[in-house]
């Protein structure tokens, strides 16, 4: 049965990187006659200024009837000033919600040709291979109530409420578990369980679903020792799952422990295994049309869309495997440049991974 890619480029550098993804799906998927089709909407400032909200129904109808959706990035200064409830932003967290993509995978790997690009010291992070499983559709960045109110005494409070439910943590920790399962069998699980009562529950759900995985190593961290160790000692960690707010964090983190945020990609999943696939970066205005953003992240963010929701692990690894490639020719965009190798544009790159394929 043929699958449907919905295509959503947004703001920014958006459209320059997920063209460039999107040649390498066309190349597998003609190359492997795999039928796949494409629908496309708007996400983000693009759709605030065609229909005036950032996800518009069209689109999320569009999201609902396909196999996997393929995000470059949204926002941007056009969009700062705008009324906070239609901010680009909004139409990220409404999709994910809406279709309850609720497991974030991030995968943090270096790539031994990058080991000079990261900051941190060569043999601190060769070899490095995480994956952050973040919860994406509960905690503090959905919690009721929140706002800003005035108190009787005229000052102003903000305030957000960090909630997490025991089905919410269940399934998020599931799918850590499983990931673990596929890769170096353990999972650190990050909480602020000394402080925080949502987390107390959250580390119980854990321990308990622990049983369920006997040959899976469960382990507990607080989060700020989790940032610690990220940057002194990052290769202990196999799997990492935490929740929303802390899994936002830490993944940025773990992200510039491998060079570059442009070489990061990301899945979002439902309980099917339908996904949302996107860089882990954001829209670049600074770089936006410029023709020099790097493409990888998205290229490899299409590897996980063949892996995790169109069911064809053959050309993930393909795709994968193109993507080294062209490191190892030499090529690279402006953000992991170093002496000796040879600079090309965003699609420049898209062109070496289509033909190292
Ligand atoms: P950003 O990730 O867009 O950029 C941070 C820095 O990394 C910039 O210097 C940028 O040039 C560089 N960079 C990012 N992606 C790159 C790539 N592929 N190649 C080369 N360099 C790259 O983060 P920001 O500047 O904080 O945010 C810019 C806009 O993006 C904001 O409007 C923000 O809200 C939005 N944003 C969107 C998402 C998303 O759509 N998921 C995520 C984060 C930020």
């Amino acid at each position: 049965m043929s699958k449907t890619v919905l295509i959503l480029p947004g703001d920014g550098i958006g459209p320059e990187i997920v063209a460039e993804a999107k040649k390498v799906l066309d190349a597998i998927n003609k190359s492997g006659s795999l039928g796949i089709e494409y629908s496309h909407g708007k996400l983000g400032g693009g759709s605030i200024d065609e229909c005036g909200v950032p996800l518009s129904d069209e689109t999320l109808a569009l999201a609902r009837e396909s196999d996997a959706i393929l995000l470059g990035a949204v926002g941007g200064p056009k969009w700062d000033q705008i009324d906070a409830a239609i901010r680009p932003e909004k139409g990220l967290l409404k999709i994910r919600s809406e279709l309850e993509l609720f497991a974030n995978l991030r995968p943090a790997i270096l790539y031994p040709q990058l080991a000079e690009a990261s900051t941190l010291k060569p043999e601190v992070v060769s070899g490095l291979d995480i994956l952050i499983v973040r919860e994406l559709t509960g905690g503090i960045y959905f919690g009721q109530p929140r706002g800003i109110r005035t108190l009787e005494n005229g000052e102003r409070q903000g305030y957000n409420t960090y909630v997490y439910a025991e089905h919410e943590i269940e399934r998020i920790g599931r799918n850590a578990f499983e990931m673990a399962r596929k890769r170096g069998k353990k999972v650190c699980s990050v909480d602020k369980a000394n402080v925080l009562e949502a987390t107390v529950l959250w580390r119980e759900v854990m321990d308990r679903l622990s049983a369920e995985y006997p040959d899976v190593e469960l382990s507990h961290m607080y989060v700020d020792n989790a940032a610690m160790q990220l940057v002194r000692a990052p290769k202990q960690f196999d799997v990492i799952v935490t929740g929303n707010m802390f899994g936002d964090i830490l993944s940025d983190a773990a992200a510039m422990l491998t060079g570059s945020i442009g070489m990061l990609p990301s899945a979002s999943l439902d309980k099917n295994g339908c996904g949302m696939y996107e860089p882990c970066h954001g829209s670049a205005p600074d770089i936006a049309g410029q023709g020099i953003a790097n493409p990888l992240a998205t290229i490899l963010s299409v590897a996980m869309m063949l892996r995790y929701s169109l069911d064809m692990p053959e050309a993930a690894v393909q795709v994968e495997e193109a993507v080294s490639k062209v490191l190892d020719q030499g090529l690279r965009t402006a953000d992991i440049y170093t002496d000796g190798m040879q600079k090309v544009s965003t699609s420049e790159m898209g062109d070496a991974v289509v033909a190292a394929l």
